[in-house]
């Protein structure tokens, strides 16, 4: 826990809303992301879909090496009807988020956590995350993964979705403030259930599973999927249930212990 000292008022403006960036000492290795512009922006105004599917902005020979460019977003079927929305400025931050991966050799996802204020609406700060499988040796270095870790890091909080002002590390003007989270693409099951585990309150995301399981991009979720429907028996990998004699002592012990509810 950061002490807390009169200095806090300094991170804050005169509407009370902070607008700086904090980089805690100890933790020097966790980078938050911030720009001035796109903070304390007032998330309560947000527009509904208006139909519009947007074009891959990218536009020359040499952006596409070698397999044609992804034009629109794929909507097969019905499983996104009634939740497609406008994109904002924080969709297209992860997705450049994403790209920019890609250009440093990492996996081409993005995400951006944001904090925002419970009372006013308006946005703390924020983390960003990008895919570091193949540059951290971490097969669960999913960019919202490693945003959810830095974002929790930061505050010190497991729980993203109520985070109180005596709890957190880190400065906020109200007495409670949450965190959403915006994805360059839907989120895997592991993402997903990370997201749920972290208790987001709001999850967008820009390009969907079948846009990443295209040919030449290769990212397909759809053999998990279709495991959680079936019996172990029938999955894609060896699965034991044991029989061993204290398999439920752990449970009989938190039962009867002093704990931290979660
Ligand atoms: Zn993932």
């Amino acid at each position: 826990m950061i002490p807390r000292s009169d200095q806090d008022g300094d991170r804050f403006d005169r509407a009370g809303f902070e607008i700086r960036q904090f980089s805690p000492i100890e933790l020097a290795e966790v980078v938050i992301a911030t720009d001035p512009e796109l903070l304390g922006e007032d998330r309560s105004a947000r527009q509904d879909w208006d139909g519009f599917d947007p074009p891959c902005t990218l536009k020359t020979e040499s952006d596409i090496k070698v397999l044609p460019i992804q034009k629109r977003n794929l909507k097969p079927g019905s499983v996104y009807q009634g939740i497609e929305a406008a994109g904002d400025r924080w969709a297209r931050k992860a997705c450049d988020i994403a790209r920019e991966s890609v250009e440093q050799k990492g996996g081409p996802f993005g995400a951006v956590i944001l904090q925002v204020d419970d009372q006013s609406g308006r946005i703390l700060r924020y983390w960003t995350g990008c895919n570091e499988v193949t540059l951290s040796n971490d097969p669960t270095a999913h960019a919202e993964v490693v945003a959810i870790r830095k974002a929790c890091v930061s505050l010190g909080v497991f729980d993203l979705g109520a985070i109180r002002k005596a709890a957190s590390k880190l400065a906020q003007p109200g007495e409670t403030s949450h965190c959403v989270i915006y994805s360059s693409t839907e989120p895997c099951p592991m993402c997903y259930g990370a997201i749920r585990w972290a208790k987001l309150k709001e999850l967008f995301f820009a390009a969907t599973r079948f846009d990443a399981a295209v040919e030449g991009v290769g990212f397909s979720d759809q053999a998990l999927y279709e495991e959680f429907a079936k019996p172990y028996s029938e999955r894609g990998m060896k699965i034991r249930q044991c029989e061993v004699g204290n398999s439920l002592d752990a449970f009989n012990l938190w039962k009867r212990s002093e704990k931290i509810e979660y």
